[in-house]
Order: C-alpha cells, then sequence, then structure tokens
C-alpha cells in the first residue's frame, strides 16, 4: 500500500513492528528484507511518490519534485552543492546507477580502526551478490559508452592509466540519458522500482509526504511524530504519529543526524552529525571540435581508478563521467557576462568529467539550524586539497589525450589552458579558498558513525544506536571513514544484512 497526503484528511495514528523513516537505499532495503521476513513495516517519507509516467526527462519538474530543496541543498556557506532525493526511492531515483562494492582497504580499516564485526569483504559477499543479482548491475558494452565516457576510456588509456567500465543497475537501458532526472522508461533499477515495490508486495505501507519531525522513546515503544506535507503547497496539513518497537533512522547522511538532534537520542557520545565525508567533487570541462553532447546517451558508465589510494594512504581519487543537463551547465559554467555565454553556445561540444576524492583529512558536521533544519559545515583539509588540485590535472591531461581543444576548471578565477603544461601551471596559480572552486557532492555520508566503540560512535554493527535498544540508523550515515567509491551498493548491502539481523534478533515472534 502507498498512501500520499492526498488520501488524507485528519491526524494519523498508527502501529507496526517497524517504523522506518526514509525509503532510499537504507529504508527502501530494510522494508523489503523485514517485510518479506514476515513484519508489519510502515515506511515514512518526507518526499512524493512519482512514477515512470511522472519523469518527463525535464531539469524544471525533477529538481522540483525529486530532489532535496530542488537541488539548491549546500552547506552553511554555500562553498559545496550537497544533491540528495526526496521522494520515494530517495537518491536512487536520480542517482546515476555507477554500481561498486566497497574496496577491500576501506572494510579492512573499519575492522582495524573501529572494531566493525561482519563487514568484511568476505562477510559481505553474500549481500554483495544478492543486489548486484537483484539490480542486474553489470557492465556496458564497449559500444554503449557515450562521447562523454569515451573522453574517460580512450584519453586515460592512451596515457597508461587504469580507465573501464564501471557497474550499472540497469535492464534494458533506452540510453535516454536522464538518469538523474527519473528514469522514464524504469530501466534504471533504483530503489522506487525494485525494493520499495518488492516490499509492498510483502505488504509494506509506504507514506508518501509524510515528513518526521521527532522521536521519543515511550517503555519498550518508540513513537515517531511528524507531519503530513501538502503536495500543492508544501506545508503541513495535519500530523501523525507511528508507534512500534523498532524504529530505523534512514533519511540520509544530512537528515538522520538532524532528527536525532531534534530528538535529543542516541548522542551520549556526543558524535552524532559529526565526521561527515562528502567525497568531494569538482568538474573538469574539455572544448572539442566534435559533438560531445553531456547530457546524451548513458550518462556513466566507465571510470578512471588508476589515483586510488595509489600512495597506500587511503586517500586519493577517481575520475567519471558527469552528465550535464543544460540548467545545471548554466550554473556551472565558469565566469559570467560574454565568456559564459561563449561557452553556453558551444554547450554540445562540452566533455566533462568529474575528480571525486577520498577524503583523509577533510570533515564536516551536520548540526541544526534556528528551524531545527540541518546546518552543514565542511572543512576542506589540505592533503585532500592536493588530491583534488592532481586529480583536475590528471582529468585535464586525459582530456587532452581524447582530443579537447581548450580545457577549463570551475574556478572562479579564469583557470583553463590550451595545453596540458599550461593547465598544470593555470591550476598551480589557481585560488582554492572557501567559493574560489565549485564544490558538489552527492554522496555525504558518515554523521553516525559506526564502531563497536561507543564512545567513539553512535551505532554498532549492526547499525543498532549504542543507546537505545530497537532504535537503527540504517543509511549512508553509519560508514566509519569515507568510502572512495559510488555508495549505493555499500549501503543497500549493509542494510539488507542489518535488517535480517533485526527480524532474527529484535522481533522474532
Ligand atoms: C544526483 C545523484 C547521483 C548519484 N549517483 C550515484 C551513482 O551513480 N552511484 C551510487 O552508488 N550512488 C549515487 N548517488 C548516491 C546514492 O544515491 C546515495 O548514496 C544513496 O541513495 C543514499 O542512501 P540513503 O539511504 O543514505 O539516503 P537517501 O537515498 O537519500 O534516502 C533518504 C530518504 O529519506 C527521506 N527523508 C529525509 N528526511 C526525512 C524526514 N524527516 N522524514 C521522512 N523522510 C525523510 C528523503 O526524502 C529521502 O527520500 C547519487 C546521488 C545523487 C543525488
Ligand atoms: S540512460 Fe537508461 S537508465 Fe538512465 S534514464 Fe535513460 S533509459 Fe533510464
Amino acid at each position: 500500500m502507498i498512501v500520499q497526503s492526498k488520501d488524507i484528511t485528519k491526524p494519523v495514528r498508527e502501529s507496526a513492528d517497524v517504523c522506518i523513516i526514509g525509503s532510499g537505499c537504507g529504508g527502501g532495503a530494510s522494508a523489503k528484507v523485514l517485510a518479506e521476513a514476515g513484519k508489519k513495516v510502515i515506511v515514512i517519507e518526507e518526499g512524493g511518490y512519482f512514477t515512470s509516467g511522472d519523469f518527463d526527462m525535464t531539469e524544471q519538474t525533477a529538481y522540483q519534485n525529486l530532489y532535496q530543496q530542488r537541488a539548491g541543498q549546500a552547506t552553511d556557506d554555500l562553498a559545496v552543492t550537497v544533491l540528495q532525493g526526496k521522494c520515494v526511492g530517495g537518491s536512487s531515483t536520480v542517482a546515476w546507477t555507477t554500481s561498486l562494492r566497497t574496496p577491500d582497504f576501506v572494510l579492512a580499516k573499519w575492522k582495524k580502526d573501529f572494531g566493525v564485526n561482519g563487514l568484511s569483504s568476505k562477510e559481505l559477499e553474500p549481500y554483495f551478490e544478492r543486489v548486484e543479482k537483484y539490480l542486474n548491475i553489470h557492465l556496458e558494452p564497449e559500444e554503449n559508452h557515450n562521447p562523454n565516457n569515451r573522453i574517460i576510456l580512450d584519453g586515460a588509456r592512451k596515457l597508461g592509466y587504469k580507465a573501464h567500465a564501471s557497474g550499472r543497475n540497469t535492464k534494458d537501458c533506452q540510453k535516454a540519458g536522464a538518469c538523474g532526472l527519473g528514469c522514464p522508461f524504469d530501466a534504471k533499477l533504483s530503489v522506487n522500482v525494485t525494493y520499495v515495490p518488492d516490499a509492498v508486495k510483502a505488504g509494506a505501507a509506504i507514506f508518501a509526504n509524510f515528513r518526521a519531525s521527532r522521536i521519543a522513546i515511550n517503555g519498550s515503544l518508540k513513537q515517531v511524530f511528524g507531519h503530513v506535507i501538502d503536495q500543492e503547497t508544501h506545508k503541513a496539513k495535519t500530523n501523525f504519529v507511528i508507534e512500534a518497537p523498532v524504529v530505523i533512522v534512514a533519511a540520509s547522511a544530512i537528515h538522520s543526524p538532524a532528527l536525532l538532534l531534534r530528538s535529543g537520542l542516541a548522542n551520549s557520545s556526543g558524535e552524532v552529525g559529526k565526521h561527515l565525508t562528502f567525497h568531494l567533487t569538482s568538474a573538469v570541462l574539455g572544448l572539442y571540435d566534435r559533438i560531445i553532447y553531456p547530457a546524451g546517451g548513458v550518462p556513466q558508465s566507465a571510470m578512471c581508478d588508476e589515483f586510488l589510494n595509489k600512495n597506500g594512504d587511503g586517500g586519493g581519487f577517481w575520475i567519471e563521467a558527469v552528465p550535464v543537463y543544460p540548467t545545471l551547465a548554466s550554473l556551472a559554467l565558469p565566469g559570467f557576462g560574454n565568456r559564459h555565454r561563449e561557452l553556453m553556445r558551444q554547450y554540445a561540444h562540452i566533455g566533462a568529467s568529474i575528480v571525486l576524492v577520498k577524503e583523509i583529512d577533510s570533515e564536516g558536521e551536520v548540526g541544526l539550524n534556528e528551524y531545527g533544519r540541518p546546518s552543514i559545515s565542511y572543512a576542506f583539509g589540505e592533503r585532500d586539497r592536493e588530491y583534488m588540485k592532481q586529480g583536475l590535472k590528471i582529468a585535464a591531461e586525459i582530456h587532452f589525450a581524447a582530443g579537447a581543444k581548450r580545457v577549463m576548471t570551475l574556478h572562479s578565477h579564469k583557470t583553463e589552458s590550451t595545453s596540458p603544461q599550461g593547465m598544470n601551471e593555470a591550476l598551480d596559480q589557481a585560488p582554492w579558498g572557501t567559493n574560489e572552486i565549485a564544490l558538489y557532492s552527492a554522496h555525504p555520508l558518515g554523521t553516525c558513525r559506526m564502531s563497536e566503540h561507543a564512545v567513539r560512535s553512535v551505532v554498532d554493527s549492526h547499525c543498532e544506536t549504542h543507546d537505545e535498544n530497537g532504535l537503527f540508523v540504517i543509511d549512508g550515515s553509519v560508514t566509519p571513514t569515507s568510502l572512495g567509491v559510488n555508495p549505493q551498493v555499500t549501503i543497500l548491502a549493509i542494510a539488507e544484512k542489518s535488517a535480517e539481523w533485526i527480524a532474527e534478533n529484535r522481533l522474532k515472534k
């Protein structure tokens, strides 16, 4: 059953075995596992319920309906734009389909430094395999890479760097290029077309347009309070309370800590909201004589992973293609006036790659602003900044090797050149202060981190909060360190494993 705000006329009071807050990767996967285990599951989702018929492949519709703050969510200083989904299926509904396992060296660090149990590569193997099979994760054949992805494959290989196809969670992809706007063909096997409908089939109820504002503990029961949001006005139209012995907070690494902070729960360590990682991202643009059209075809299907953990320090970067839709281009392209106009005119000739840094000395925090909404801050560390600079230089080199005539970055100070040497010099001179380069994150993680050491963390290895029996956080918040890869497979695998544990150990009847 999927209930929407338009179906609600009076305050809602419900009870269940499990109330899950958020229907993205963490919430959706948990809902399916628990519903199929015979538990009564209610999922609360702040965003709306949309299906492929609603996805018209325009940015106007997608940003309005599917994204947090219409794709304008950012750190308080506006230095980093933080993209997240807000709809049934969560960020997976707008994700770009790259599907990768957690690197072994990352899982080994979680065990060694945080005492995490049960999440070694070997122990996660059956969960990775299950996710990969369920979501039809596969590599695209060579002929399916669009010109934007070919830049990475061809340019990197010419230079002798490792570059290859990345896994994608699609079936019968029509190469429509709209993954970030909601797939109009249901070809992207995102949570909204897989875990959520299967959870519903097994009896779960999804309450869309329901925003949780607070959780309270009432003896052995937990109560989730919140508001039903009117679909037209986006204002609260009535309220709800859901009672359950088990509550899973799965509202994402930005919104889960905010909910716990508002509720005054699970924070005896003082760690809720701390250790935010972004997989910090910026871009390199190349101008080509040939047509690239950076929004067409399969948007993200290849990567260059030569430089991840290359020095063995757990850091480094990764290069991927990025689908640049026209509005996004108009916001992201550097410069103003004539320079900006000239670039927009050449839109179809732009190739765009992103450099994603696996943080080792940068960290952010999620707190609460005066309205009780998330307040996001982030400090960019020196070593990560060096990796970002190196990554932009390598990505520029790749573009030149692939035939770009001119290459530029997203610095506020003009940073462009017609040669790799010139680009290296421009990047050495470029300013790196706050708001002097456009930065993005679509992978916020780590704000309710997992460890068996309760004083340093929020949840244990089963994602149960150290402070409250039966209160779980299952989403991107729980990673103890930055991941270095796109996170959806990691979150889905951890969610499936933790939800199984809950069914066996907290809800066994
Ligand atoms: C544009 C974009 C592209 C991406 N591409 C990829 C990719 O190619 N590969 C990859 O691996 N990852 C990708 N990601 C990241 C990936 O989608 C996320 O890491 C993952 O979905 C996070 O899962 P989650 O469960 O932590 O949160 P989400 O999936 O974000 O789900 C959280 C849900 O909770 C809801 N919520 C928040 N607050 C409340 C509240 N108070 N009450 C009720 N509900 C609430 C939100 O509306 C949201 O639906 C991408 C993300 C974006 C935004
Ligand atoms: S590229 Fe494929 S998966 Fe993405 S929106 Fe188009 S059809 Fe759907």
